[in-house]
């Protein structure tokens, strides 16, 4: 069978299924199974795939049709201007995570400090933290996870990447692994409440770890630890940086200014146009 006809025919079959993006999704995992770019096939659809190449491909696609998000099945995923490497320990990194970055940066760029320190909460696949290490020479990062498992799989993309000396991955519960005070501290926590749980797609569901998205019965239960503790390892002036939910500013706000540790409490929207990070800075008093 030729490229052309076998992505059709997959195309077809994932429509069929419901899978958004069918016909990207054909072209990666035929890029994938080919072992080459998809500009290579497309440029050349009369390819004909020999039966071992399809009967792979056929096994991919099958994955896909029970809703197995690509990154999965493929194992790595595109961020910010690299590739990571992911597996079902780590959630995969989305395209809004990288609004986090960039504000991350925008601080870092504006700070005068010769070694600056960032701490990030729940680095997953290290996406965040590994971001901001390759634009920041002088950063000193040290991100943690409670899951050994996503620890493994983010320092692997740090080494891949030559970063490793530059992060210090810990393990443990939120604050607990770190000593010592930071100018960032930045998270991307687990903010799914127990509605919006069952609301989401079954390929995020079923397939992406529980604990990287499941935050209590109202979504919220991160945030509170996170604003909370975060203070006693800011520097005075340091800032907070926390993504969330879309519908999820106010109440972010809300703890922020009951805590009484911040001020400078702002808003940043993602590519969407929706709330997608909130940053605050350490008041000097607080
Ligand atoms: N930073 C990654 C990203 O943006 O793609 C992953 C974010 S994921 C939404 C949240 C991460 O927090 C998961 O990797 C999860 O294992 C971790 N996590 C959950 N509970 C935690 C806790 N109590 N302490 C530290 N990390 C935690
Ligand atoms: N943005 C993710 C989703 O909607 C949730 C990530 C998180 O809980 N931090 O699937």
């Amino acid at each position: 069978m030729i490229v052309r006809d076998i992505l059709n025919e997959s195309t077809k079959a994932l429509e069929a299924a419901q899978i958004p993006s069918a016909r990207l999704d054909a072209e990666v995992l035929l890029a994938f199974c080919l072992g080459c770019d998809r500009l290579e096939f497309l440029k050349n659809p009369e390819r004909r795939l020999d039966p071992a190449q399809r009967a792979a491909f056929d096994k991919l696609i099958s994955r896909r049709l029970r809703w197995e998000p690509v990154a999965y099945i493929t194992g790595r995923k595109a961020f910010w201007t690299f590739t990571l490497e992911v597996s079902n320990d780590v959630l995969i990194p989305r395209p809004d995570t990288e609004v986090i970055v960039e504000e991350m940066l925008q601080i870092a760029k504006k700070s005068d400090a010769a070694r600056i320190k960032i701490l990030e909460i729940g680095t997953g696949s290290g996406a965040i933290a590994i971001a901001v290490a390759s634009e920041i020479p002088h950063a000193s990062i040290t991100a943690t996870d409670i899951s050994f498992a996503a620890l493994n799989v983010a320092r692997r993309n740090a080494e891949s990447l030559g970063l490793q000396n530059q992060i210090d991955f810990r393990q443990g519960d939120l604050f607990e692994p770190v000593e010592g005070v930071f100018d960032i501290i930045a998270s991307n926590p687990p903010y799914i409440g127990a509605q919006e749980y069952q609301e989401l797609s079954d390929g995020v569901r079923s397939f992406e770890p529980r604990e990287a998205l499941f935050a209590g019965e109202s979504g919220l239960e991160f945030y509170e630890k996170l604003i909370y503790q975060a203070q006693c390892h800011l520097e005075k002036n340091g800032w907070l940086l926390l993504e969330i939910g879309a519908r999820q500013e106010k109440d972010v706000c809300r703890i922020m200014e009951a805590s009484g540790f911040y001020d400078h409490i702002e808003m940043r929207r993602d590519y969407a146009g929706l709330p997608r990070v909130i940053r605050a800075r350490r008041k000097v008093s607080g």
